[in-house]
């Protein structure tokens, strides 16, 4: 915080509107990062490692990760598993401003931070994560939240939709709404339905669980398919576009859903709402007319603003999904074309990685995985590379694949967190 303490001179963002000197070649710069999510505490991490003088921001002292909350949701694991401080970080030496950035001066490569002071910057990452568009979806808001969850953001809306589920009444009914792509986590809508699937064919069978979609196709498909008939047959409805599946409006105070074509009365609704970039982006001026933000797919640099880059779930990264995989994956290679730029060198174009695993039922799981590389100035699958877990693979591959998600999350959470 003393770093702050020392560029916190000036009192606003207009009064820095000065040239400043340029980098000279291989001088060490500043580099200010905002949001200590996946992508975000990543790429602090790798900066500060490579000696460079980093603060992070983040308000929250107690990170609630989404990977595994459904599992949270449907009871099988507690909440305290999904909470992750930043001591690991602090003690590493990274900077932390505990507080949320208020605005981005693009120009004046400045950010005003909620607690009155101003952080300087030579480069800029931004990892803020998404915000959920109660615009978009008629009916929902954040009051309309506390009565049919998304649970998309962890947290207290994860135990929400716990309790609801907890408390639905045998034979009720639950109606899970899925928004078009893009959003967070695409194969995430179908795990939680697989598990709570999974919960109410366990504790409460008379119930339904009906899924409508936006969409007619989505990850993992054939595998969340084929085992939604082997192991939820009649408790879970799927419901695609092309059979009106797409959520017009809702109405909290009714406990309906409705699409163009049927009006859904529900005992519990979970509401995935569309998404965009959390607000800091738009106010940076790095999120598009999509809401979401374009760059560069060598080093993430914003199309929009130079020096400012763009990371996580906020960025348009080309094929790669929106995941704590490839947040963490994109953090790594952000920090490092960062920690290339401020000593003058060309960044290489970067490899990515990405896998994620669903769970369908304790101890059946299946993944997606991906490799990605810069091509026509996007983020474009390497072909050949990747796939899904065999469509018809025995259940010890399943238990495999249950198991090596845990391992994900344990070693992933450690390398951010830990
Ligand atoms: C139900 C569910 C299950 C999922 N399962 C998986 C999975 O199995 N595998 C997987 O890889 N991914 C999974 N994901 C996706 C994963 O959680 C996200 O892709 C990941 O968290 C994105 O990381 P991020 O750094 O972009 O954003 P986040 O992790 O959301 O971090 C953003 C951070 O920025 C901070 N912030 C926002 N605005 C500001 C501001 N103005 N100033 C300072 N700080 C700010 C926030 O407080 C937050 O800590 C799942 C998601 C959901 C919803």
């Amino acid at each position: 915080m003393s770093g702050i303490g020392r560029r916190a001179v000036l009192a606003g963002l207009a009064a820095t509107a000065l040239p400043r000197p340029a980098l000279a070649q291989g001088a060490r710069g500043r580099v200010a990062v905002i949001g200590g999510g996946f992508g975000g505490a990543t790429a602090a991490r790798v900066l500060h490692r490579a000696g460079l003088d980093v603060t992070l921001v983040e308000p929250a002292e107690t990170y609630w990760a989404c990977p595994f909350s459904n599992e949270v949701i449907a009871g099988l694991r507690p909440m305290s598993a999904q909470a992750f401080g930043y001591e690991g970080l602090r003690a590493s030496g990274v900077t932390i401003a505990r507080t949320s950035a208020e605005a981005v001066d693009g120009a004046a490569r400045q950010v005003r931070l909620a607690d009155g002071r101003t952080l300087d910057y030579d480069r800029l990452i931004l990892s803020p994560g998404i915000a959920l568009r109660f615009d978009a979806l008629p009916g929902y808001d954040a009051a309309a939240a506390e009565t049919m969850p998304h649970a998309w953001k962890a947290g207290a809306q994860t135990e929400l939709l716990a309790q609801k589920l907890a408390a639905l009444p045998e034979g009720g009914t639950v109606v899970l709404s899925v928004p078009g792509n893009p959003y967070r986590c695409p194969p995430g809508p179908y795990e939680r339905a697989s598990l709570i699937a999974y919960y109410l064919k366990a504790h409460k069978p008379r119930a339904k669980l009906i899924v409508l979609d936006a969409k007619d196709t989505f990850s993992k498909q054939k595998l969340f398919e084929q085992a939604w008939k082997a192991l939820y047959p009649g408790l879970l409805e799927y419901v695609p576009l092309a059979a009106g599946g797409q959520v017009t409006a809702v109405d909290p105070a009714a406990m309906t859903v409705a699409t163009d074509f049927e009006t859904y009365k529900a005992d519990l609704a979970c509401i995935i709402p569309p998404q965009r970039a959390a607000p800091i982006a738009t106010q940076a001026g790095v999120a598009d007319r999509s809401g979401w933000c374009p760059i560069d797919p060598v080093t993430f640099e914003s199309r929009l603003v130079p020096r400012i880059h763009v990371i996580g779930d906020a960025a348009i990264a080309g094929a790669m999904p929106k995941s704590a995989f490839a947040a963490n994956a994109q953090g790594k290679v952000c920090a490092e074309a960062v920690t290339d730029l401020l000593a003058g060198r060309t960044p290489a174009a970067p490899k990515l990685i990405n896998t994620c695993y669903s769970l369908v039922a304790p101890g059946y799981g299946i993944s997606v995985a991906g490799v990605y590389h810069p091509d026509k100035g996007v983020l474009a699958d390497v072909e050949g590379a990747g796939g899904t877990s065999p469509v018809d693979a025995p259940d010890t591959v399943r238990q495999q694949e249950a198991t090596y998600a845990e391992d994900w999350y344990r070693t992933i959470t450690s390398a951010v967190f830990g």
